[in-house]
């Protein structure tokens, strides 16, 4: 009877652990590429190639910003399926997100271009992804807010271009930035939400990096690394509160990127807006000029003064 019990639990474990192993995970084939080992199926052999080819010169780029050795051997995985990049990354990645790092696993995992519409940019797509595990492991695994985590990422891999930045006026002029706590939830924000908080986020840590240095950045990862809380490992690193930190970075953005609204006149209603403003600019200064003149017909005497609060 006794036997028969420690039979059945040792069943009981064989099954749990056969049920953890990926059904797949024997089927992919290996390429080494020093650190790294790409998995991949063998209809991705062309893009496993070019990740390898990409990986050298992503790699160089995250450690000039992160200088950080990662422990082992990171596996850089190219989902074969849809079903198998949903099931590796246990449903924490929103639908918009072409790659995932699980940092915890020492892994990146890709959509292949074969099955999911995915931007080519693969050195981009790669350094951003390197840059978490490298902040990761900066980090020792303690948390790291995600402002300061992703926008790392896309400061590392230059996914910024000119015209987020009049994403971020036009949200300035709506009042639809986000507070950086609020990025906490952006893995659940929709694709457009997603992508200014992204931009907020990397204009965040350039705003950091312009006021405290380039290595403030690995000086807080440290502090967090210590198993200190955010808040005082900001103002260990920075000598300044996280609050203050985010109402003058606030400020900033109101007078560096207000002005980049210009650049968003994408779309009729932006044009429309702006027409309206030049039509009402008009207006107003003809309305002062036929004041004045009436003033002048009036009261010839006030047309001699120096003073003229209308001539803007
Ligand atoms: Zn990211």
């Amino acid at each position: 009877m006794k036997n028969n019990r420690r039979y059945f639990i040792f069943c009981l474990l064989l099954l749990t652990f056969l049920q953890s192993v990926p059904a797949v995970a024997d089927q992919l084939l290996q390429l080494q590429s020093p650190p790294f080992t790409i998995r991949y199926d063998a209809r991705d052999t062309h893009l496993a190639r070019e990740i390898s080819y990409r990986l050298v010169g992503s790699w160089q780029r995250v450690q000039g910003e992160l200088p950080v050795m990662l422990p082992e051997r990171p596996v850089v995985r190219i989902a074969p399926s849809a079903d198998d990049f949903y099931r590796v990354a246990r449903g924490s990645v929103p639908h918009w997100g072409a790659a995932l790092a699980l940092s915890s696993l020492n892994m990146i995992l890709l959509k292949s271009n074969r099955w999911a519409s995915v931007n080519n940019d693969w050195s981009s797509l790669l350094s951003h992804e390197l840059a978490h595990l490298a902040v990761y492991t900066l980090s020792k695994g303690f948390p790291v807010p995600t402002w300061l985590g992703e926008g790392i990422a896309v400061a590392v891999s230059g996914e910024v271009d000119i015209t987020r930045r009049s994403e971020v006026a036009r949200a300035l002029l709506t009042g639809r930035i986000f507070s950086l706590n609020e990025l906490e939830r952006l893995h659940s924000m929709s694709g457009n939400e997603a992508r200014l908080a992204y931009t907020e986020a990397v204009l965040a840590v350039n705003y950091f990096r312009e006021r405290f240095g380039r290595s403030a950045v690995v000086l807080l990862l440290n502090q967090l690394a210590q198993g200190q809380s955010y808040e005082r490992a900001f103002h260990t690193t920075t000598g300044e509160q996280p609050d203050r930190f985010e109402d003058k970075w606030r400020r900033h953005l109101w007078g560096h990127y207000f002005y980049y609204i210009l650049l968003g006149i994408n779309s009729w209603i932006w044009g429309f807006i702006l027409v309206l403003v030049i039509v009402a600019i008009i207006i107003v200064r003809r309305r002062n000029r036929r004041t004045i003149r009436r003033w002048e017909q009036e009261e010839p005497w006030e047309a001699e003064s120096d003073f003229d609060p209308f001539d803007w």
